[in-house]
């Protein structure tokens, strides 16, 4: 069987973990390929909710295979913290594999992206400051820290040649404080033991899972408009969660991925800076932040909240070669007496079907909206596609029809049974 990759359609905070949950019960192996533990995935099963950082969204399932690819980085004391909680909660360890490719976040890194983003003052990113941008320069600039090292004698020799150069950036550049090398040595070793056992060459381990015809899905993080190359350059995250950063981020070829299923919202929230031709302000956006508890899992910000972009979805379908949709979360515009969808932007007196890659175009256009009226009822109890109000299903097919993708799911609430499959028994997988 080939592989299915689940991807955010949108600026990330989707519904992937539940889904990716969701679908995990159809599945052998949940593999995350990109990104760190910026990522936040909230599981809500039987009515407890489990936060998700960088553990794969399979660890519910005790006979699933978990693999954190290469194309994470790793901050080794947040993932012992997380699976630590999981574990207490009760949780039963799935078999859990962590690639011995994967960079690791060490603390200049913290530092340095703290210091990064106050020296840009007006111009930040938006980081969100836990030394995900900063692991993966070192990635790029060839100086990064793998997790394998900690498996070969002499890595704290390494470590102490690295702390020292960083400590120039660090001291010299942005007036900041260096570290200890002793220090860092001193924070890395207990992770490092309890690190050793997990490590191993991930996209052997999919290779062989693929090889039995296991079923593998790959869980992006972020979402397609945070992509490094494809998403809204430079308000972007530093990886690529674009479903062919799935096959960089695990180690796999193009060929093992069959599938490709976006998540988006029934709505669009954004966190942090960056351009947003559908942000609603005021009330409006207020409504919609507090019916769908838009605060990050991961920093608590408030979202930026607007109207679906169907530009954006249309692109993100394009850049992602999506087989599927997943919609979610449409029961938080139940109350709404209309919705609009944006279809097409207008920009210098001329109007645009396809996303402008350069930001001055897309900060010049204006949304153009299709309004559909609302359903006004509350559709969370609804498991069954032809049960959903007659407004909701035609809000649902015009996104199809617009986006040029088939809706294959939705969801109407945060529990996992609160999910509707368009085509029951036709297997979402494939
Ligand atoms: P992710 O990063 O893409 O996994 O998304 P997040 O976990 O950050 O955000 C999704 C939030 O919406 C979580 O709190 C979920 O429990 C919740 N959620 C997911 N699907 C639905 C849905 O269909 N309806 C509602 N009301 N909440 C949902």
């Amino acid at each position: 069987m080939s592989g299915v990759v689940i991807v955010g359609a949108q600026f990330g905070d989707e519904g992937k973990g539940k889904m990716t949950d969701y679908l995990a019960r159809q599945a052998d192996c949940v593999v995350r390929y990109q990104g760190g533990n910026n990522a936040g995935h909230t599981v809500v099963i039987g009515g407890h909710e489990y936060r998700l950082h960088l553990i794969p969204s399979g660890i519910f399932y005790p006979e699933k295979v978990c693999v954190i690819g290469n194309g994470v980085v790793i901050d080794p004391e947040v993932m012992f913290q997380e699976l630590d909680e999981l574990l207490s909660q009760g949780l039963k360890l799935a078999r859990l594999y962590i690639s011995d490719r994967a960079h690791l976040i060490l603390p200049y890194h913290l530092r340095l992206d703290a210091a990064e983003e106050n020296c840009r003052g007006d111009g930040r990113i938006g980081t969100t400051r836990r030394g995900i941008g900063p692991a993966y320069t070192d990635k790029i600039s060839r100086v990064g820290f793998r997790a394998g090292e900690l498996l070969e004698d002499g890595w704290e020799q390494r470590l102490i040649e690295l702390v020292l150069e960083k400590n120039k950036a660090l001291e010299r550049l942005y007036g900041s404080e260096g570290f200890q090398p002793e220090q860092v040595i001193a924070w890395l070793r207990p992770h490092a033991e309890r690190l050793r056992p997990f490590l191993t060459d991930t996209s052997l381990v999919l290779a062989e899972l693929a090889s039995q015809g296991r079923h593998i899905l790959f869980e992006g993080a972020q979402g397609t408009m945070l992509d490094i190359d494809h998403g809204t350059y430079p308000f972007v995250t530093s990886s690529s969660p674009t479903a062919g950063g799935a096959c960089i981020g695990a180690g796999v070829g193009p060929t093992a991925i069959g599938r490709v299923l976006g998540v988006c919202k029934a709505y669009l929230t954004r966190v942090g800076e960056g351009l947003f031709p559908t942000e609603l302000q005021g009330p409006e956006c207020e409504s919609l932040r507090d019916r769908g508890r838009e605060f990050g899992t991961t920093t608590g910000r408030a979202r930026r909240c607007g109207w679906i972009d169907l530009v954006m979805l249309r692109y993100a379908g394009r850049v992602n070669g999506m087989s599927g949709l997943i919609i979610t979360k449409l029961d938080v515009l139940d109350a709404l007496p209309a919705i609009k969808l944006c279809t097409a932007y207008r920009c210098n007196g001329s109007t645009l079907e396809e996303l402008p890659g350069s930001q001055r175009l897309l900060q010049a256009s204006e949304p153009v909206y299709e309004e559909l009226e609302g359903w006004q009822q509350d559709i969370s109890g609804v498991r069954r596609y032809d049960d959903l109000p007659a407004a909701a299903r035609r809000y649902v097919e015009r996104v199809s029809e617009i986006a040029g993708l088939p809706v294959v799911a939705i969801s109407v609430g945060p529990d996992r049974d609160q999910t509707i499959e368009t085509k029951p028994g036709s297997g979402l997988l494939g």
